[in-house]
């Protein structure tokens, strides 16, 4: 294939993560995910976007996650009404499988975890008002309609705010992981679009998009690389956090689902082949050590932080849950690798909440599900664009 020899600030080739990937951590992921405890995101729909206010709620066909009528609920769970305004707000499909939120979790969701927030995120984590259950595995992340000027503002905002000048200036050397980390999720969110696109609107029709997948991933081949180097970096957080991770309390009131779930976690965070193929995946002791290290590690979460912000004005309900569940596992992967100090033993001091490592676990399976799909699609892609 295209891509040979280490991916960047790795210790093993792109070949080794196909493999890798495809016979160890896929298989593992896409079971994690279905799990109860991975597959309900916390989550405020409304949002308030500091930036634009014109950039309203989405009323895309397949954009809306939507919340079920309150009499689906018992009275002591349903959530105060905001500013008078009501859940009718929102058309509410009920006979899409979507429109499946349960709140029943809410009480029952915090038992063993802290309540701390992310420094690298915008959002306040302990504030529980407004905040709704999602299943995600009614809601995937795939072609929404979201595009044009509103979508394109949104990833220009995130570049400017990375790196203002990337590409001109070549200036900002020191943020290139930061902008190698957004770059790849932008890949990744892009094949996701390009694997389960809308086909046909007509008849429903859905399927691969591999113009698409070419045009705006495979054709740039560093929007590849970036995308394997994030799938690393995510990885090498996760099995940083092992004993902590394997610790974590994933009770969710449903026994034979819950031991499931806590085999799963332990056959991904200790496995041997990922062990004996790709031991350290990304070091981060090697980044922003010297002198004006303290002070970049600042401003690169000052700036992930208004990332995270820039986020919340997505005018396409369903991109927002994916995005913000994204960037908030990506801020629990810098959290991880960065926020605590100098300890060998990062799963003493280590306090993450539950959000974060739903948010952690489904980031590194979508980015999973990427890798396979680049992989397995590249030999199409490029026989289609030599045909033309
Ligand atoms: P865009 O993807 O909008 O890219 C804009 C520009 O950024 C490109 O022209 C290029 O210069 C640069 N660029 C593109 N990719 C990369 C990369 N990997 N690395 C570096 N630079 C790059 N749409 C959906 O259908 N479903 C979703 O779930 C969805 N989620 C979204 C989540 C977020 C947070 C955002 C901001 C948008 C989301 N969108 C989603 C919209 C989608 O990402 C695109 O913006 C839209 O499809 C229009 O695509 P485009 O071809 O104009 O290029």
């Amino acid at each position: 294939g295209k891509y040979t020899g280490m991916v960047e600030d790795c210790c093993c080739d792109y070949q080794t993560v196909d493999t890798l990937n495809a016979e160890v951590l896929h298989p593992i992921l896409q079971e994690l995910v279905t799990t109860p405890f991975f597959r309900y995101f916390k989550m405020k729909l409304w949002c308030d976007c500091p930036f634009w206010p014109d950039d309203g709620m989405c009323s895309l066909r397949d954009c809306s996650v939507c919340e079920c009528p309150e009499n689906e609920f018992p009275e002591p769970f349903k959530k105060p009404s905001r500013n008078g305004a009501s859940s009718d707000d929102f058309k509410c499909q009920m006979e899409k499988q979507e429109a499946f939120v349960d709140r029943t979790l809410d009480i029952k969701a915090f038992k063993g975890w802290v309540e701390n927030d992310n420094p690298w995120t915008s959002d306040d984590e302990t504030d529980n008002a407004e905040m709704t259950y999602v299943n995600l595995q009614l809601n995937p992340e795939r072609y929404t309609g979201y595009t044009g000027p509103l979508a394109r503002r949104i990833w220009d905002a995130v570049y400017d705010e990375n790196c203002p000048n990337y590409f001109s200036s070549g200036i900002c050397h020191e943020k290139k992981v930061l902008y190698k980390l957004i770059s790849g999720l932008h890949s990744s969110i892009s094949v996701h679009i390009a694997s389960d696109y809308l086909l046909d609107e007509t008849n429903n029709l859905w399927g691969h998009n591999l113009e698409i997948l070419h045009e705006r991933v495979l054709r740039h081949p560093e929007r590849v690389k970036n995308l394997y180097f994030t799938f690393l970096f995510v990885l090498r957080a996760v099995t940083k956090a092992a004993d902590y991770l394997d610790q974590a309390e994933y009770d969710t009131y449903n026994p034979a689902e819950d031991i499931k779930t806590k085999i799963l976690v332990k056959r991904l965070l200790y496995n041997p082949k990922l062990q004996s193929a790709c031991p350290l995946p990304f070091d981060e002791a090697k980044l922003w050590q010297g002198q004006s290290g303290p002070e970049l590690k600042q401003e690169i979460q000052k700036r992930f932080h208004n990332i995270s912000a820039i986020i919340d004005c997505v005018g396409c309900e369903k991109c927002r849950l994916w995005g913000k569940l994204q960037v908030l596992g990506m801020g629990t992967a810098l959290k991880i690798l960065f926020s605590v100090d100098g300890s060998n033993d990062i799963n003493q001091s280590l306090q993450l909440q539950r959000n974060e490592v739903i948010a952690l676990g489904n980031l590194l399976n979508r980015l999973s599900e990427s890798v396979k799909f680049v992989h397995e699609m590249s030999p199409a892609v490029e026989k289609m664009a030599k045909e033309r």
